[in-house]
């Protein structure tokens, strides 16, 4: 049985008061790590004091991304090593906005999720489609085409502890969720490249979330989906009570 994981991304949001208030409030109240893995994906300046707030407890803290180089003349980058050193456990790699905004490729995210391992880090690999790749038949193309290439050259240990982010571009920040049918297929597709592409052992053990719009409201249905193990979660993630329920759910 895969282990649900409901990671929050905060993307750029609150200021530093609003983010160790957030991680007091929850630290406490979220389920114990045998139940559900509990992640907050925080802006790079708030990292070490978060991550020193949650310590002990089950609230896990995770980057938004992160440079693949260990260090450099990479001015304004982060380095996995840095992340580690804060004590952060997972990262966000790929997310569509950075694809869109920041020239992230499916060969930069390989490197990352290298580098990731590399430091004991557990990489949140984020896949998906627009909504005119979608209107023209190719999400299975789109995401097998991203997932084999974020995965290349991994271990097959290393695959089983990756976590995969499906997330429809066109769902994200508008309120528009794929029905949790849409959702599953495409999870259900990306297990089956992976038991194909790398064993059938690490198609069984890698877990995907859905990401998109997801909210107190849907989780529930998008949970019992048979191949979904968690959601990314930006927009509900953002006040403590509603990010508790997406956990509570997680848990259930
Ligand atoms: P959303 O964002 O929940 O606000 O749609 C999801 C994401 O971008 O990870």
């Amino acid at each position: 049985m895969r282990k649900k994981v409901i990671a929050g991304n905060w993307k750029m949001n609150k200021l530093l008061g609003e983010a160790v208030q957030f991680v007091e409030d929850t630290k406490d109240k979220v389920a114990a790590k045998g139940q559900v893995e509990s992640v907050v994906c925080a802006p790079f300046p708030y990292l070490p004091a978060l991550a020193e707030k949650a310590e002990g407890t089950h609230l896990e803290i995770a980057a938004q991304n992160m440079h693949f180089e260990n260090s450099g003349a990479f001015t304004g980058e982060v380095s996995p090593a840095m992340l580690k050193d804060f004590g952060v456990t997972y990262v966000v790699l790929g997310h569509s906005e950075r694809r869109e905004y920041f020239a992230e490729t499916d060969e930069t995210v390989n490197k990352k999720a290298h580098a990731a391992f590399a430091h004991g880090l557990t990489p949140i690999i984020c896949v998906g489609e627009t909504l005119e790749q979608r209107e023209g038949n190719q999400t299975m193309t789109i995401v097998e085409t991203q997932v084999k290439a974020a995965l290349e050259g991994l271990t097959e240990e290393q695959v089983k502890q990756s976590i995969i982010a499906y997330e429809p571009v066109w769902a994200i920040g508008t309120g528009k969720t794929a029905t949790s049918e849409q959702a599953n297929e495409v999870c259900t597709h990306i297990r089956k490249v992976v038991s194909e592409s790398v064993s059938a052992d690490a198609g069984e053990a890698l877990r995907i979330q859905y990401g998109g719009s997801v909210k107190p409201a849907n989780v529930d249905e998008l949970l019992a989906q048979s191949d979904i193990d968690g959601a990314l979660v930006g927009g509900a993630s953002l006040e403590a009570d509603s990010f508790l329920q997406l956990v509570e759910a997680g848990a259930k």
